[in-house]
């Protein structure tokens, strides 16, 4: 019987080590630099660099990958209590070679890439040397890929791409994007689809503006609209099968939705931290703390107790992706992760803002900053609604439809049945 939550002394060590690495080396640069994935930055290199290197030195770079895959291979369980350090500060994901969306991308490339798109294209994102872009939301549609108008054409040796893509995050900055788009338009609706490299450099390919998050300026959105204006890609740059690019699309997705949740354990930890500190040392009316209140109370056990479901859900998440090696199997447990998220995200980071008062709101602290962030994580990799459809018909598929007219578990049905069943000792001693 193997049922316990403890962590094995000699990973702690390199969690600790994690701990303090992350709190003195890497947070304090999310506050001089613009942009972690920026490479053209010669500050962000001079800073981030050396960090890179001693993670590597001390074997813990690139952890999201199997050794197959050219990296680890901790496995998920791992990675999430890594996760749960690294999602405290931008940087440090990219310190650690895991960001988002280039864990994912290197994936797809691992699985799906020719020898020379790995020379070209996955040695230097798992080197850190580059970043990536996932370009698949278009402007029309975003949650029903079926939707996407993105054409690729076969012409000779090259695919031909033309259409635009909307939220492409970090465009600006990628050597690359994987973009998804529609080569087989008479194929039914989930085999239209496939997955295709574009280098960054291509001609036609154009970034209409950098789109920010609400309140950030353009000078620093990341988050791209961009057009592919006869983009001419070699056909050797298709990854997977004509038609293949929902399978694809998955292969990363999975694995990018989990990753995302462990990285907010850690930003939602960081805010309870924060409220719990506030709470005790904020006077109030009579000089009592606000700690004394019991709305404020009522904030900290809520907070606490969210935290903690979710965290569990996460841990028992990335153990059954350890244990089964299967992302099929897990389609609804990743689903629920997804779609409990943002909830959680929002509620801690609302109370946060809420139990330091106008301080809480200002942009002088983030956590204003953190109930948008909620909102991020609601929508990236899916939209709530659609993760809750699937985990519900996922789960729903592990039952049985009846054929009687009421359910076997109707009272009278099941207490007839128990006395059947007790027929001879309810003769023999009767009942009360
Ligand atoms: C910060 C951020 C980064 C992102 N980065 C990337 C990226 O790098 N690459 C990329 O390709 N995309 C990216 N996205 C886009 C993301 O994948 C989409 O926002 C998401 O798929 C939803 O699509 P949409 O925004 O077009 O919303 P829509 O499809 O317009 O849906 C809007 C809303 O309608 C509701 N809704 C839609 N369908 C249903 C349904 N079936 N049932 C119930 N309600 C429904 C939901 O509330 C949903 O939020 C990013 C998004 C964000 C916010």
């Amino acid at each position: 019987m193997n049922w316990y939550f403890d962590t094995d002394p000699e990973f702690q060590k390199q969690l600790d080590w994690m701990d303090s690495f992350v709190t003195e080396e890497i947070e304090p640069i999310d506050h001089v630099i613009a942009h972690p994935y920026d490479t053209s930055d010669p500050l962000r290199n001079a800073l981030i660099k050396p960090l890179q290197q001693q993670v590597k030195d001390r074997g813990l770079w690139a952890a999201h990958l199997g050794p197959n895959l050219g990296g680890l291979g901790f496995g998920q369980l791992k990675l999430a209590l890594m996760n749960e350090i690294l999602g405290r500060s931008t940087a440090a994901p990219v310190v650690f070679g895991c960001q988002a969306p280039d864990s994912g991308n290197a994936e797809i490339l691992a699985h799906f890439g020719s020898d020379a798109l790995k020379d070209r294209y996955l040695e230097p994102l798992l080197a850190g040397n580059i970043v990536s872009c996932y370009s698949m939301t278009e402007p029309q549609g975003g949650t029903d890929p079926t939707q996407f108008v993105t054409r690729a054409e076969r012409d000779g040796d090259e695919w031909v791409i033309n259409g635009e893509k909307w939220f492409s995050s970090h465009a600006r900055f990628a050597s690359f994007l994987i973009t998804i788009v529609v080569t087989e338009p008479d194929n039914p609706p989930h085999q239209r689809l496939s997955a295709m490299v574009v280098p960054a450099e291509s001609p036609g390919f154009e970034i209409i503006r950098n789109t920010g998050l609400a309140g950030s300026s353009e000078e620093h959105g990341t988050h791209a609209y961009v057009r592919y204006n006869d983009v001419r890609v070699p056909a050797d740059h298709l990854l997977g099968p004509r038609g293949g690019g929902f399978l694809v699309a998955q292969t990363r997705l999975g694995g990018g939705r989990i990753h995302h949740a462990m990285r907010t354990v850690a930003r939602i930890k960081w805010a309870f931290d924060r409220m719990c500190e506030r709470a005790i040392s904020r006077l109030t009316t009579r000089g009592e703390p606000l700690s004394r209140q019991q709305m404020v109370q009522e904030m900290i056990a809520d907070s606490w107790i969210e935290i903690e479901q979710f965290r569990l859900l996460v841990l028992q998440t990335a153990w059954k992706i350890d244990k089964y090696n299967d992302y099929k199997r897990v389609i609804a447990d990743i689903s629920a992760v997804k779609a409990a998220m943002p909830k959680v995200f929002n509620n801690v980071a609302s109370r946060a803002v809420q139990i330091h008062g106008s301080l809480g709101i200002s942009n002088e602290m983030p956590f204003g900053k953190m109930v948008l962030e909620s909102f991020h994580m609601g929508l990236a990799d899916g939209a709530t609604e659609i993760h809750k459809v699937t985990a519900a018909r996922q789960l729903m598929r592990r039952y049985q439809p009846s054929t009687e007219l009421f359910p076997p578990y109707h009272l009278p049905a099941v207490k007839a049945a128990a006395e059947k069943k007790f027929a001879a000792q309810i003769a023999e001693y009767g009942r009360n």
